[in-house]
């Protein structure tokens, strides 16, 4: 049987207290019945129970178990491909609603937030480091793309003003976003769920969707119980498996490693990071940094496609940190682990209905914590009868990936290879 506890990261080890959730037994009825409760799940939920539906959520193992609880805790706005990709593959009208929706994440996240008084150690600003000048060229247009979508509050930093946010000697210079941030991304999904319940949904923990009945009011499985509701969500991302099989052939789960230092103490914390902004670099295998409350570093970078769990993280990832700061090299690290993410052949989310009443949204492709906080409401919308955003996503196109299920992982990481080649030598 699979391991459904937390793993042993920073996020749990300082996850805010939380009741325990019992597991489906029987059979029950409900408006939507929602498969998992990360981020996209728990939006998709508070939407819709703000608009009056009877909301319940199957959770496998518990709340914020994947990405959600897991990740690097980076609000990054924008699509992991950005708009100027979408603009070359779809319309102008469509286009044009999926700039507009950009930005609107980070938004959600900061009104949750404020509504419903989630402790989750929100902080403003991110910034995007250049290593090359090809990647500072790349920032200088993303400015004015991004701009030109209403997306204001970005600063174009030079090597000497990047210096003074950051102190890694790496970098040429760089893009501030002040609606960027970080939170403590457990915490945050841990607060979305209470909010679900205050609202009257419904969480069950230790309770997999094993099989889905399909049909005019379908029936989502688990081991003790079943739900027959109007409309299923299907929000698992790369944690789903097979469960629905049109799903899993245009996608590829992919593991990413975070390690957490000990307490730096607040003098060395600050002379690392003075403003306590995020960083990510614009490496195509990025590496992405911030600060804890509690000022420790927390590191993350690499990509296993396929997502088999790698035996020493520390040895992968601390290198790729002194990298960045040397003045690191006797600092301890108390935590390491690793996450899943979804991964789509365009970088885009995979949207979209099965029938008339099986809705999806997955495969945000590394950047999601913004984007399934939108998926939630552009879902709820969709089930509301108004599905043009719905609709914007669900047009964008996806293929399955070179070599099928045999030998999607030797392409992909092939690929990235190249990638991260040109990244070094700088074309
Ligand atoms: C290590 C790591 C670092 C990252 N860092 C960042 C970052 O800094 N910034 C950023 O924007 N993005 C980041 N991401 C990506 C981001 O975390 C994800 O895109 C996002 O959290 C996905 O949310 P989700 O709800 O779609 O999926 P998940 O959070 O993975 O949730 C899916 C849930 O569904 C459950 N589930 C699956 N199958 C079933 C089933 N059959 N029945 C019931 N439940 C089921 C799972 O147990 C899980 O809890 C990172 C990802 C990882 C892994």
């Amino acid at each position: 049987m699979a391991d459904t506890r937390y793993p042993q990261s920073y996020y749990a080890a300082s996850a805010n207290p939380v009741p325990a959730r019992p597991a489906l037994q029987g059979q029950v009825e409900t408006d939507v019945c929602i498969i998992g409760a990360g981020y996209t799940g728990l939006s998709s939920a508070l939407f819709l129970l703000e608009n009056g539906f009877k909301v319940t959520v199957l959770e496998a193992a518990k709340v914020g178990f994947g990405a959600s609880g897991r990740n690097g805790g980076q609000i990054v706005n924008s699509y992991s491909r950005d708009i100027d990709v979408i603009e070359r593959t779809v319309g102008a009208r469509q286009a044009q609603l999926l700039g507009e929706m950009a930005f609107e994440g980070g938004r959600i996240i900061r009104e949750r937030i404020a509504t419903y008084g989630i402790d989750c150690d929100l902080k403003d600003g991110g910034v995007f480091a250049a290593l090359t000048p090809k990647q500072m060229a790349h920032l200088e247009a993303q400015k004015r793309l991004w701009e030109r979508y209403g997306h204001t509050q970005l600063e174009l930093m030079d090597q000497s003003r990047i210096r003074q946010v950051v102190a890694c000697d790496n970098y040429l210079g760089g893009m501030l976003d002040m609606s960027g941030g970080h939170i403590h991304p457990l915490n945050l999904a841990l607060g979305e769920a209470a909010a679900v319940e205050s609202l009257g949904g419904v969480i069950y923990e230790q309770s997999p969707a094993i099989r889905i009945e399909r049909g005019a009011s379908p029936v989502v499985h688990t081991p003790q119980g079943s739900i027959r509701s109007k409309f299923i969500i299907v929000a698992g991302n790369a944690y789903l498996g097979n469960l629905v099989p049109e799903l899993a052939a245009k996608s590829m789960p992919c593991g990413t490693q975070v390690i957490t230092t000990e307490p730096l103490g607040e003098e060395l914390a600050r002379s690392l990071l003075p403003q306590d902004y995020c960083v990510e670099d614009c490496n195509y295998l990025l590496d992405y940094y911030r600060l804890t409350q509690d000022k420790r570093l927390i590191f993350g970078g690499g990509v296993v496609y396929g997502a088999r769990d790698p035996q020493n993280i520390e040895a992968i990832i601390r290198p790729k940190m002194l990298k960045a700061f040397p003045q690191l090299k006797n600092v301890k690290i108390d935590y390491a682990w690793t996450g899943n993410f979804l991964l789509t052949l365009s970088r885009l989310p995979q949207v979209g209905r099965i029938g008339d009443n099986i809705y999806y949204s997955q495969g945000c492709s590394g950047h999601g914590v913004t984007y399934t906080h939108l998926a939630g409401k552009v879902l709820a919308e969709a089930l509301r009868g108004q599905a043009e955003r719905f609709d914007a996503f669900a047009g964008l196109p996806h293929y399955p990936f070179p070599g099928g299920q045999l030998l999607r992982v030797p392409f992909s990481a092939l690929g990235a290879w190249y990638y991260s080649l040109r990244d070094r030598l700088g074309f």
